[in-house]
């Protein structure tokens, strides 16, 4: 415990996507296993509320919150390293910002001043700062600002942290700039000036970096080390090099390799003990050396896009190291599968998921894919839209109830097995209005579910608008899909399975994002060991 919260803000230079999220996390992640109550914010640029309403080519996936914010998919990396849940106040827009600034105006609570973005906005970025630091719940807040020092939008940010230097005073906050150590290999040199550059920009806007952490593909020796140690105005040993890694899993044991930890704490005046990651290396060691292998089909229509599907692919990862497997994940565009081809694409899997998503497109080859591997007695996973299409393709091919559709798809339907829910009938608004967050779910203890999660009552978190219709549920059930998990207030059926099949398992809410190191999500769990028992007897 600290007696009182310390600030670390990461920034970031020269290009995005040099993974400061992994960064922070990895970081976080260290601190943790000092005993040091770490949490991480997000702080996003952009004018969206959230990104709840921004398509995965956007802006990948959007992560979920117990509390139901929609959030950005950093989030999810920080819940799977650190396993300890985040919520909305660890994710903030500047659209978000600026709607409480302006919704104060008008409650006339500036008292006749002129609302400026400073002092106004960028106390409102200060005070949403400072509230997870101000709950007691955390010793150190660790701060990652989207985007890149420079871009305009960035500005209010950056001087948010400049003004909360000057606040809390030495040792009390930290600034660590992440940047890119370019490699040319026309000269063989790794590159400066990117770095040298990036951090004179943050020193225009007040704010000088105290840790380099530099993205390279080659080890920064010695001599390029002091070198920007000296032109940027840190000490050589908080220039930390990030090599490129395997796994991002990997990059905690890097930076401790590197002791950013060390630098950081020493910066903050706390003390450095020797982390405990053993259960974090078990996991690691178990990743790296599987015993053998499964291949996964993951049918969605954003499958190349790497980060669509970002939480699925790691709970696959979390669930291959408890099982000892490598779990071969093959993207399969919906869009181009048919009855056709299914056989050829789908034939060798050990397992199918089909992905959560939304409107039309796709829509068929997810039913066709679900036809087959029910079919074929080849383990299954469906999640959201992916539990919804099993659904209706059981309608359809073993009910006969041809036109069977979800009212998302086919408003006229003669059969909407799946149906818009009540509580969204009168919802106009896209942003922040589906189902979200976490909601409990009772098992039925005769079920595929419930031997995967060893218990009846669960919590799991959704985000979606349409549901199994329970007019359908007596015929549906009777035909042998069975609702095996269900709200316990509602009746909202969160399961279906069908008990003769090897593994088959749709959930109308989302396991992935509930997956950590620490702890691997049940399902999935089970879910690769059915695909492994399946590949075994083949
Ligand atoms: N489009 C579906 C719904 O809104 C499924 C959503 C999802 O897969 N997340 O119900």
């Amino acid at each position: 415990m600290t007696s009182n919260p310390k600030y670390i803000f990461v920034t970031g230079g020269v290009t995005s996507s040099l993974g400061k999220g992994i960064i922070a996390a990895s970081l976080a992640k260290l601190l943790q296993a000092q005993g040091y109550r770490t949490t991480i914010q997000k702080l996003d640029p952009y004018i969206n509320i959230d990104p709840g309403t921004l398509n995965p080519y956007e802006h990948g996936e959007c992560y979920v919150t117990d509390d139901g914010a929609e959030t950005d998919l950093d989030l999810g990396h920080y819940e799977r390293f650190l396993n300890v849940p985040t919520s909305q106040a660890n994710n903030v827009t500047t659209g978000r910002i600026y709607q409480s600034v302006i919704d104060k105006e008008r409650r006339g609570e500036f008292l006749g001043k002129t609302v400026q973005v400073i002092p106004h906005i960028t106390d409102e970025i200060k005070n949403r700062i400072q509230i997870l630091g101000n709950s007691g719940d955390y010793d150190i807040v660790i701060t990652e600002i989207g985007g890149t020092v420079g871009d305009i939008e960035s500005l209010p940010y950056v001087e948010a942290v400049r003004q909360l230097e000057w606040d809390l005073g030495e040792g009390n906050t930290c600034v660590i700039h992440l940047t890119l150590v370019p490699y040319l290999s026309a000269a063989g040199e790794l590159k400066t000036k990117p770095t040298q550059h990036s951090v004179k920009t943050l020193m225009e806007s007040g704010v000088q970096a105290d840790i380099l952490v530099c993205r390279t593909e080659h080890e920064l020796s010695h001599g390029i080390k002091n070198k920007l140690a000296r032109f940027c105005n840190v000490k050589e040993e908080a220039v930390i090099q990030s090599i490129d890694a395997s796994t991002i899993y990997d990059v905690p044991n890097l930076m401790l390799d590197e002791g950013l930890d060390k630098v950081v704490l020493k910066k903050l005046k706390l003390k450095s003990n020797s982390p405990d990651l053993s259960q974090w290396n078990t996991f690691v060691k178990r990743h790296k050396n599987p015993k053998s292998e499964v291949t996964i089909g993951l049918i969605g229509k954003y499958v190349e896009l790497q980060d669509s599907y970002k939480s699925i692919l790691e709970a696959f990862i979390h669930a291959g190291a408890e099982n000892e497997v490598k779990v071969n994940v093959e993207s399969i565009h919906s869009e181009f599968l048919s009855p056709n081809d299914v056989e050829e694409k789908l034939g060798h899997l050990n397992g199918v998921l089909v992905a959560p998503g939304f409107g039309e497109r796709g829509i068929e080859g997810k039913i066709d894919a679900v036809r087959y591997v029910r079919e074929k007695n080849i383990p299954f996973l469906g999640i959201c839209l992916g539990m919804q299409m099993a659904v209706i393709e059981y309608s359809r091919n073993v009910l006969g109830l041809t036109d069977a559709n979800s009212t998302e798809m086919n408003e006229n339907t003669s059969h909407p097995v799946i149906d818009l829910m009540e509580s969204q009938k009168d919802v106009i608004n896209k942003g922040g209005t589906m189902r979200l967050g976490s909601w409990d779910c009772k098992l039925e203890s005769d079920s595929l579910a419930y031997e995967s999660y060893g218990h009846t009552e669960i919590k799991e978190r959704h985000r979606h608008r349409y549901e199994f219709n329970n007019d359908y549920k007596s015929q549906i059930e009777d035909a042998g899909l069975k609702a095996t998990g269900l709200n316990p207030d509602t009746g909202l059926v969160e399961i279906v399975e069908i008990s003769t099949h090897n593994w088959f398992v749709g959930v109308q809410y989302h396991p992935e994002y509930k997956s950590t190191v620490a702890n691997p999500h049940p399902l999935f769990v089970s879910f690769v060991s059915a695909a492994l028992d399946y590949k075994t007897k083949q």
